[in-house]
């Protein structure tokens, strides 16, 4: 008896641990946090476009418990500058005209589809693709529509994903907070539930996400591969109590888009490039976050760009407020700085370079990576035209074609000889660094 006691104090110090119960509203301060489209620190010529996605509700998905005008309303609040819903196996939120400009907040409706291998994320598509066939098939209907998609919760316990030898998916979650909440050490959130607010039990809940992001690292050894973090809000409800509410897992995780303009089109390209960061912004606001490629001050790669290797090539991390950066190249840590707002680190060598940063001991901002891919030899022709000690540092004797001008002036070979060659960038889209 005593112990049933036990648990049923137990199971309601966890539901007002994760509830905005309207008897104890001391558990649920809402907090907007101020999200700005104005690049900040390192000006890499983008703005960054704050919102969440992967988001449910009434009367679209079964297990939503909110209508979505509460879900575009808090979006609004909260100023988001785009929210992106995506439905259990249905578009019929976009058929219904919900997607467009909603106030001040994009609204864009895309699909969770139920696979057999687990929850794939459709978007840009305007028709469900048939859910009776291999996972392969699905995600190649949402490819030939146009669209492109997401591994969702790839390892949360219930919905595990099953099949990684898919192809065509442009990215995963990296992070979803209904897989972090669900798997949460519940004495401690118990324990805490009664002396905390619920900012504070929300932030204990957040882990580094081990598993998708050793998953993902593999993956990225054999191409590009997305990172998102996805809310997956459910405004839920038990009774009136309510139990992860829009407001509070809209700011746990947003994924930050890095784009020219606020449409559809340029929000989707930065989902599809990889232009984009995931944060943590119930920590701290994360807006603003940077990580580039420059060489000589000028700007060739953000996140989700491939680059040249060359001399003299430096990724730069700017943060909005000081933290702990990881440098992570090829899955393991290369460098790392502590209480750093303005970082640099001169590249040594091609690889995946991708950065998390930690405030205090929370996980707060995942990078998506640079390509640092090596330099391609150079042509015959641009060995021609290069002044003739530049011809001299490529390594290797195919210069038999040269002019005799050339050929004359080649000598044995010598220690600046064998040096390797002075590597060029053709990416046109180098802007200026400012500091
Ligand atoms: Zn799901
Ligand atoms: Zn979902």
């Amino acid at each position: 008896m005593k112990r049933l006691a036990l648990l049923v104090l137990s199971a309601y110090c966890l539901v007002l641990s994760f509830s905005g119960c309207a008897t104890v509203p001391w558990l649920l301060p809402h907090v907007p946090r101020p999200t700005g489209t104005e690049p900040v620190g390192i000006d890499d010529g983008y703005n960054d476009y704050t919102g969440t996605l992967h988001v449910h509700s009434k009367p679209y998905s079964h297990d939503a418990y909110s209508p979505i005008t509460r879900a575009i309303d808090v979006a609004q609040r909260q100023g988001l500058n785009y929210l992106l819903l995506t439905e259990h196996n249905n578009l019929r939120a976009l058929r219904d005209g919900h997607e467009g400009m909603h106030g001040r907040t994009l609204v864009m409706i895309g699909e969770e589809v139920s696979t057999r291998a687990g929850h794939y994320i459709g978007l840009d598509i305007t028709r469900e693709p048939e859910r009776d066939q291999p996972v392969q098939a699905i995600i190649d209907d949402i490819n030939q529509q146009g669209g492109f998609g997401f591994i969702a919760h790839p390892y949360w316990k219930k919905s595990r994903w099953k099949d990684w030898n898919v192809t065509g998916f442009t990215g995963l979650e990296i992070y979803n907070t209904v897989h972090d909440a669900f798997e949460e050490n519940l004495a401690r959130v118990v324990g805490w539930a009664i002396a905390v607010p619920a900012d504070t039990v929300y932030q204990s809940i957040l882990d580094r996400p081990y598993d998708a992001l050793s998953t993902w690292d593999r993956l990225l050894q054999h191409g590009k591969v997305v990172g998102i973090g996805g809310c997956d809000g459910h405004d839920h409800r038990f009774g009136d109590w309510k139990f992860a509410p829009y407001e509070l897992v809209y700011m746990m995780v947003r994924t930050h888009l890095l784009a020219h303009e606020l449409t559809k089109a340029a929000l989707y390209d930065a989902l599809r490039s990889g232009h984009c960061y995931v944060g943590m912004d119930i920590i701290s606001d994360t807006t603003g976050f940077t990580f580039l490629a420059a060489k000589n001050r000028r700007v060739l790669a953000i996140m989700g760009d491939e680059v040249s290797f060359a001399d003299g090539l430096t990724l730069h991390v700017y943060l909005p407020s000081p933290g702990r950066i990881n440098l992570y190249k090829d899955g393991r840590i290369v460098a790392a700085a502590q209480q750093q707002q303005n970082w640099s680190y001169a590249v040594p060598e091609p690889g995946v370079y991708r950065v998390e940063v930690n405030h205090g001991t929370f996980p707060w901002i995942f990078s998506n990576p640079i390509y640092v891919r090596p330099a391609p030899p150079p042509t015959v022709t641009e060995q021609l035209s290069a002044p003739v000690k530049e011809v001299l540092k490529v390594p290797g004797e195919v210069l038999h074609t040269v002019s005799t001008a050339i050929d004359s002036a080649i000598k044995p070979p010598s220690s600046e000889a064998a040096a390797p060659a002075q590597a060029s960038t053709t990416d046109d889209t180098t802007q200026p660094v400012s500091p």
